[in-house]
């Protein structure tokens, strides 16, 4: 069994999920990604449009601060 990362995810075989990315989302007609705000915790909806395709997107990983902060 090899070792786990704790940032991901494990089916139930252990295989190693690989984390959504940004041409996930687009690929679903989803151009928006909900966020968090990593300077107050703030909930906020995007646009994915200036990320690159090949971006990973754990939710809420993205270094984001809203206009606020
Ligand atoms: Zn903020």
């Amino acid at each position: 069994m090899p070792r786990r990362n704790p940032r991901r995810a494990y089916n139930e075989h252990g295989r190693e999920i690989p984390p959504p990315i940004i041409g996930d989302l687009r690929a679903e007609g989803d151009r928006t990604a909900a966020v968090t705000c990593h300077g107050c915790g703030y909930h906020v909806v995007i646009s994915t449009d200036r990320f690159p395709a090949e971006l990973p997107f754990p939710d809420n990983a993205l270094p984001l601060r809203c206009s606020a902060c």
